[in-house]
């Protein structure tokens, strides 16, 4: 077998940042509001759809990171320090039950119609196939006592005070369990019901995952997964997987993307895809579905490259960046050695998740030691093998002789 007709291929897995925000754009922006989407309307059901089908044409969960802020109907962010611009006045979200918040450009769709809207926005997420919900933030920023916004939510000045940013995070305990505390309180009063088991900081984290602070608050939190740019190498610590998430597919407000003209990634550029919801949708959500078409031939384009493998969700992308970023592929005496034993010293012992390879085609039948092989998907140039290994040891591949 030739060492080069086989890869340990990149998980490709969009993750998406600031899904939840009910108001896509407020009219003005004077420093103390939050980033929100940037798309200039109401988020309705059809905007959480769109992106459920564009997971089912990749086979692919995607990874919906929410800010459940504008979904707080209680005034449950009253009580968490610096997490809004009125602090302990807040009420409530603004959006929620005020007649005058109602989208303008849909007069017919009164206070009590968009409630309603809401829990049907809930209904879908409790059971739609491809879009998984996981832990962004409240409001994405924080504010100090006069309202002034300060940073990104999980990152703020360590005074707590607006200006100078060059002090912030990571945010003491205290902190970071305030503010993961209510977003569970208003994603229990709603009712939602999936595993929250991923994170990625609002406006992303500097540094803070490198002192391990925040794993031990996000382990009680059942997170297992967290993502952010600029984390160089895989870790396993408190039972949370990190792992880099290396670039955007776009600009982050941008909506009406036509995805012919998205790019191909490679081999360097692949990983877990950070997206912003608004980059899914149209400004007419009427016509959220129109690329459908378009989205699938995008995914397509990215399962042909050899070295790319489509992710089937959050979990599958972090296994495989450990196996791909520490595993070395070796020619032993004929056979092909993966070498799996750097990768084993990261997880703990009972870490049995599968390993996926990549077989130019054309190869010479070929069978597997070390663990049991079985054909995962066909594309245009290569075949995908998922690998279940029979505990911590090397996989061969060797050439089946006739
Ligand atoms: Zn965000």
């Amino acid at each position: 077998m030739n060492i080069n007709d086989i890869k340990i291929p990149v998980p490709f897995q969009f993750t998406m940042d600031d899904v939840g925000w009910i108001e896509g754009r407020v009219p003005y922006w004077d420093g103390f509001q939050p980033t929100r989407t940037g798309i200039p309307r109401r988020h309705v059901l059809k905007d959480y759809q769109a992106v459920n089908e564009i997971g089912k044409l990749a086979g692919m969960k995607i990874c919906g990171m929410f800010v459940l802020g504008d979904w707080d109907k209680s005034g449950i962010l009253a009580k968490v320090p610096y997490s809004n611009k009125l602090g302990k006045e807040w009420k409530g979200s603004p959006y929620i039950r005020e007649s005058n918040s109602v989208d303008k450009s849909h007069p017919e769709c009164t206070p009590e119609k968009f409630e309603q809207e809401l829990y049907d926005i809930r209904d879908f997420l409790n059971s739609a196939t491809n879009l998984e919900m996981a832990y962004h933030g409240l409001l994405h920023e924080c504010w100090d006592d006069n309202g002034e916004c300060m940073s990104a939510e999980f990152v703020p000045p360590t005074d707590f005070k607006a200006g100078d940013k060059s002090k912030r995070g990571p945010a003491p305990e205290w902190y970071v369990r305030a503010h993961l505390d209510a977003f569970l309180e208003i994603y229990n009063e709603w009712g939602f019901k999936k595993e929250l088991r991923a994170f990625t900081c609002p406006g992303h984290c500097l540094d803070a995952w490198k002192d391990g602070s925040y794993t031990k608050i996000l382990k009680d939190y059942g997170i297992k997964y967290w993502q952010e740019p600029y984390i160089t190498h895989t870790i396993y610590e408190n039972d949370v997987m990190l792992n880099n998430m290396p670039g955007w597919i776009g600009f982050w407000e941008a909506y009406d993307i036509n995805p012919d003209k998205l790019p191909t990634y490679t081999e360097e550029t692949a990983g877990i895809i950070c997206t912003h919801w608004p980059n899914f949708l149209r400004l007419d959500p009427d016509l959220n579905f129109e690329n459908l078409p378009k989205w699938e031939a995008f995914f397509n384009r990215q399962a042909d490259v050899f070295g790319i493998i489509i992710s089937e969700d959050i979990a599958f992308a972090h296994h495989q960046l450990l196996f791909r970023n520490n595993c070395t592929l070796e020619a032993v005496d004929g056979k092909i050695k993966i070498d799996c034993s750097k990768a084993d010293e990261i997880v703990p012992a009972d870490f049995d998740a599968p390993i996926y390879i990549s077989v130019k085609n054309g190869t010479a039948a070929f069978e597997c030691e070390g663990g049991v092989m079985t054909k995962y998907s066909e594309r245009k140039g290569h075949t995908n093998y998922k690998i279940q290994r029979n505990g911590k040891n090397d996989i061969y591949l060797k050439r089946i002789d006739k």
